[in-house]
């Protein structure tokens, strides 16, 4: 017998099972609905999983504890530092739902049994509101399946949700979905809460927004935008398709995760991991946090701007690297290039202010943590010719793009990095109850979007504020779904 038969009904359907599908789980099933939740992949958490994993949130017990007086409305302001060229695009009552919930959706993690570090400062945001996950992004997924499990959520992953099933009221009436290679049509009493995640890498989404960006791969490859095509065939419509993040330049992340970075995110790890940070000089805990760093990260892009150069497969350098680079790189042998600078730059970026990355747990991430737990993408010679053969260059050709200044050895390389969209903000249109809207803002009856699809363009720039809208908004959809109501 199949182990998933019985799936033909539930009160709530969820379409995905990342932060906000299992947020909205969760939710509904605590509202007293029976919940199915539809994964594609053969384990829950899509990109949430993938994530550096931070949250900002204003007016956290963090903060109160750190002596941080901050508010949603201070929140709210310093987002617009963030929006650039689209700031007149933005859905401010969206904004809104996140900044005024964000607290909340932080304490109800900690609840569940994730641990967070900080608040860390995080400019322009005028207070310190960055909260990072311990030990890693996987505690999400970790945390969220357990605690859907315990409220009877049925979770089924390796299950591709194909389209949503129209009823004669012009609703949702469930899903048809690939199950154990057969397509299967499932009944939703109450509601399908659309939680499938962005489109970073579905090329015919970004066809039609982006056409420049369409072969740039997203970092999460099955971020396809399945919910946006499901929603549009039924009547929805997309907003702001065009705010997409990238190409960006990301190192891979790590071939194979180290026996420590497989461990799972338990209660008793973050908990250790929290008191090593307050109680530890930065010099032992580091090492120590950043042993469990399994998200693929991006370096700033200070590091070009202060006179790292960017050299392909070949050895050669290819851009002005005063501007954006990652078409550049996407064009060359392999789509792969490396940064190479010398000690000066490699001084200034060992220490705060200037991170090479984002990262998680500990905020930032400098060269000497890349040196020490990166070495797949670490390098370094006392002269071109021996850096290139530390990373695999071909020296003459270095040599030749290193020749046209001074430089202070020794040497240093990260790479290879690639160009990749990292997360798109283009979401349905929806109401501050997260219901799907049709082109002319009338409500598709009994269907509901979260996390990324479900945007409703908010345009979350900045570090902190996807995941935080992720669950902020799934729990918001999963209880309106099962209680059939509006905010
Ligand atoms: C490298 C990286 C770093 C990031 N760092 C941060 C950070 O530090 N802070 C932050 O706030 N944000 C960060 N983000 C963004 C953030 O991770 C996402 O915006 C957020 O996790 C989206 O959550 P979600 O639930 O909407 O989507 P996801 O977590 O992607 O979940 C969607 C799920 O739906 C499933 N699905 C899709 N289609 C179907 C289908 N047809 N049928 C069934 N299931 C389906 C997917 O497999 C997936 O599991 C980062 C993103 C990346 C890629």
């Amino acid at each position: 017998m199949s182990p998933h038969v019985g799936i033909d009904a539930a009160d709530v359907v969820v379409v995905g099972g990342g932060a906000s599908g299992l947020a909205a789980a969760i939710e509904a099933a605590a509202a007293g609905a029976s919940v199915l939740v539809l994964e594609k992949n053969t384990a829950p958490g899509g990109s949430s999983r993938l994530s550096v994993g931070s949250i900002n949130a204003a007016g956290s017990r963090l903060q109160q504890r750190a002596g941080i007086v901050d508010t949603p409305d201070e929140h709210f302001e310093d987002m617009d530092h963030f929006m650039g060229a689209f700031a007149s695009k933005d859905n401010l009552a969206l904004r809104r739902v996140l900044v005024d919930n964000a607290a909340d959706t932080l304490h109800w993690l900690m609840s569940l049994g994730l641990s967070f570090y900080g608040p860390t400062a995080d400019p322009p945001h005028r207070h310190p509101r960055m909260h990072n996950v311990l030990p890693n992004s996987r505690a999400y997924p970790y945390y969220l399946s357990k605690e859907a499990k315990r409220r009877g959520v049925r979770l089924v992953c390796g299950a591709e949700v194909l389209e949503l099933l129209r009823a004669d009221d012009g609703g949702v009436r469930g899903v048809a979905a690939r199950v154990d290679g057969r397509r299967v049509e499932i009944v939703a009493r109450r509601g399908v809460v659309l939680c499938a995640g962005d489109y970073s890498n579905g090329t015919e989404m970004k066809s039609r927004f982006r056409p420049e960006l369409a072969a740039i791969r997203g970092v999460n490859p099955t971020a396809t935008g399945d919910g946006h095509r499901m929603a549009e065939a039924i009547g929805a419509r997309i907003v702001n398709g065009e705010v997409v993040y990238g190409p960006g330049l990301r190192f891979g992340a790590p071939d194979r995760p180290s026996l420590v970075q497989r461990l799972p995110p338990s209660w008793a790890l973050g908990k250790l991991m929290s008191l090593a940070l307050a109680t530890l000089p930065a010099a032992l805990f580091r090492p120590f946090v950043m042993s469990f760093m399994t998200a693929s990260l991006g370096p700033e892009a200070a590091l070009l701007k202060s006179g790292a150069v960017l050299v392909n497969r070949d050895g050669r350098r290819f851009v002005d690297e005063q501007q954006p680079p990652g078409l550049a790189i996407a064009a060359q042998p392999g789509g792969q290039a490396w940064l190479v600078f010398d000690d000066a730059v490699a001084r200034r970026f060992s220490a705060p202010p200037h991170a090479v990355s984002t990262a998680p747990g500990v905020a930032f991430a400098y060269l000497p943590d890349y040196r020490r737990h990166r070495k797949d993408l670490y390098g370094t010679g006392e002269t071109a010719e021996a850096l290139a053969h530390a990373v695999g260059l071909p020296a003459e050709a270095l040599e030749d793009a290193l020749k046209d200044r001074a430089w202070r050895s020794p040497l240093h390389a990260l790479g290879p990095l690639e160009a990749r969209i990292v997360i798109t903000d283009g979401g349905l249109a929806v109401n501050v109850s997260h219901q799907v809207l049709r082109a002319d803002d009338s409500v598709i009856p009994r269907l509901y979007a979260a996390g990324a699809v479900g945007q409703g363009g908010a345009l979350l720039a900045g570090n902190g504020h996807h995941i935080c809208w992720a669950v902020t908004s799934g729990r918001r959809a999963g209880r309106l779904a099962a209680n059939g109501a509006a905010a």
